[in-house]
Order: structure tokens, then C-alpha cells, then sequence
């Protein structure tokens, strides 16, 4: 689509050069929505795609993936050494874009854009990520001002997050240690390749044993908790969904996203529990 009402495309590729904010500033990375739609409010765009970061870096504490990491990055990366890694994968095609669309859209992009029906956040809520967020310098010589906020924390609404003024993702930290826990995602959508209705990720920890599950894509913006094994699944579903607003569209109502969901965590858990389950 052409955007009619850009003056100006910014394109760093030196995190050191992205300019102040301005009222009208848009972020882009891949391009793949906000290319894919009119955006009446946006003046100039500072695309993000050419700054230079490593794409998934390792140590020994985290696994960091810039905010421009692209889903072929992310798919192509070797998670055999960090096996909750595998979920990627799987996480990515349950988005209803097309395979063509995997070179060019990021990370960042799915995270920044907020859909209920996005993939990423629950992802890394379930691996207890956090998010390195960055608000360009005022005035040149100025620092940067970054700071860390959970996963869990960051979006608040559909298309609603915490991100100020200016403010962008900058990278996903993930510690270490939650590649190790089992992941299962389960999903429901109305074909193959529609987006998601609703979805749930079953986590076990493999040193403490516990087990969370992350609600997704049927309520308005994700919810993880720990599971009680004193209390049946579907109970515990429903008093997350009486507290957390449940999305109603074309793609369903309130109550079938609530059954959806109950059913996908029994799913889940009963996938978790097989000894040779895969993500
Ligand atoms: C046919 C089709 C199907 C789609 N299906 C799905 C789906 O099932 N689920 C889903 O979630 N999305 C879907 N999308 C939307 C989109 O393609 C994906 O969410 C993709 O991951 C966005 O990444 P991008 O890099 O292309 O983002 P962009 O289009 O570049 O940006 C998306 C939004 O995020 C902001 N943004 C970009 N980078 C950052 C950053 N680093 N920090 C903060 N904000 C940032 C932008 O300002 C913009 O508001 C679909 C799009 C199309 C066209």
C-alpha cells in the first residue's frame, strides 16, 4: 500500500543514529502490517530492519533476540541445545501470514503490534522473557534511556502496550534456564491458515516441578498462571477468564473462546504428561 501521508523514512544502521522522537513517528521493521495498511497518523517512518544487532545471541545466563530478528532467524536458528527453543517454530506457523512473509517480519514487529492473536509475547511470557525497551536520546549527546520489563508486563490490551513516546523494543532476554522446561503449544483456529482463536502453552519446570499455563489469542491480551493440582483445570481457566476480558469477533464469542481455551488446557497438560510429547 502506499502511505500517502509519509514526508520522511529514516533508515540507521547504527542504533546510535536513530533520531528523536516527533509526534508522527512510526516505527517499521519488517513492513509486513504496517505496509499492509493506510496509517493516516504517521509522518515519518524509522525503519529499524538495517540496524545491526545479532540476531540470537547466546551466553551463558540468557538467549538475547533482537527485536529485528526475522522468523526465517528464528526458525533456522540450532535450538538443539536449548530444547524449549523448538516452540518457535511451531509458533510462527500458527500466525495466519503467509511463509513468504517469514524473511522480512520480526520479533519485534509481532510484539510492538499487539494483536491478541499474536504469537511471540505468549511464547515469551511462558519463558519468562523480558524486554530491553529504548527511548531514543532528546538531543543529540543526550543518553538513551533503557529499561527491562517483563514480558508479562508489556502489553495491556488489544494493540495496547506500556510502550511510551518514541519507545521501541529493543531485544528479548531470555534466561537460560527456561529453555529447559517442556513446552507445549496447543491452538484452535477456524482453518489451517487462519489466525489463532485461541491458544494455550503448557510449561513444566524440570527442577521445581511446577507448571504454568499461558492463556492467548481468545482473551484480550495474554495471562500466564501456575497450576494448582488440587483444583480441575477447567476451573482454573474460568477464574482467569473472569478477570482478564475475553475477546468477541467474527471469529467467535466470548463463551466458545472460554470453552476453547478450557479444552486446550486439558489438551496441553495431557500432551505435557506423555512421556515422548513435542511442542
Ligand atoms: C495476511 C496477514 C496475516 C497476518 N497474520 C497475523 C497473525 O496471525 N498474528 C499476528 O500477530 N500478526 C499477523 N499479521 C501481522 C504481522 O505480519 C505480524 O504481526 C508481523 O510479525 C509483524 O512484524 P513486522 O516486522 O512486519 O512489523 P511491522 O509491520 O514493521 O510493524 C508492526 C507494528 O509494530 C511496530 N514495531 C515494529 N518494530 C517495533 C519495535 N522494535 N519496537 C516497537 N514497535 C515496533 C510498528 O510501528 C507497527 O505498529 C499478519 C499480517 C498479514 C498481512
Amino acid at each position: 500500500m502506499d502511505l500517502i501521508h509519509i514526508e520522511a523514512v529514516v533508515r540507521p544502521s547504527d542504533e546510535g543514529d536513530l533520531p528523536a522522537y516527533s509526534a508522527g513517528d512510526a516505527y517499521v521493521s519488517g513492513g509486513t502490517w504496517l505496509f499492509s495498511e493506510d496509517q493516516p497518523a504517521a509522518r515519518r517512518l524509522i525503519d529499524l530492519s538495517a540496524i545491526a544487532w545479532t540476531p540470537i545471541a547466546t551466553s551463558p545466563d540468557e538467549i538475547v533476540i533482537a527485536a529485528n530478528c526475522t522468523y526465517r532467524q528464528l526458525e533456522a536458528f540450532d535450538w538443539s541445545a536449548l530444547p524449549a527453543g523448538r516452540i518457535f517454530p511451531v509458533a510462527i506457523r500458527s500466525l495466519s501470514s503467509s511463509f513468504k512473509t517469514y524473511g522480512l517480519a520480526t520479533v519485534g514487529g509481532n510484539i510492538g503490534l499487539a494483536f491478541a492473536k499474536g504469537m511471540m509475547t505468549p511464547v515469551f511470557i511462558a519463558l519468562d522473557a523480558s524486554y530491553e525497551l529504548v527511548t531514543p536520546a532528546s538531543a543529540p549527546g543526550a543518553p538513551a534511556s533503557v529499561r527491562l520489563v517483563s514480558a508479562a508486563a508489556f502489553q495491556t490490551g488489544v494493540r495496547q502496550t506500556i510502550l511510551g513516546p518514541g519507545e521501541y523494543v529493543r531485544a528479548i532476554r531470555v534466561p537460560r534456564t527456561a529453555f529447559a522446561r517442556r513446552l507445549v503449544l496447543r491452538r484452535a483456529a477456524h482453518q489451517a491458515s487462519s489466525h489463532v482463536t485461541a491458544m494455550v502453552i503448557a510449561a513444566a519446570d524440570p527442577v521445581s516441578g511446577a507448571v504454568t499455563l499461558t492463556l492467548s489469542g481468545a482473551l484480550t491480551y495474554p495471562v500466564k498462571f501456575t497450576l494448582d493440582p488440587a483444583t480441575p483445570v477447567a476451573a482454573q481457566v474460568d477464574a482467569v477468564c473472569a478477570v482478564r476480558p475475553l475477546l468477541a469477533d467474527s471469529h467467535g464469542g466470548e463463551a466458545y473462546r472460554q470453552t476453547l481455551l478450557r479444552e486446550l488446557a486439558t489438551e496441553a497438560l495431557a500432551a505435557l504428561a506423555a512421556p515422548d510429547h513435542a511442542a
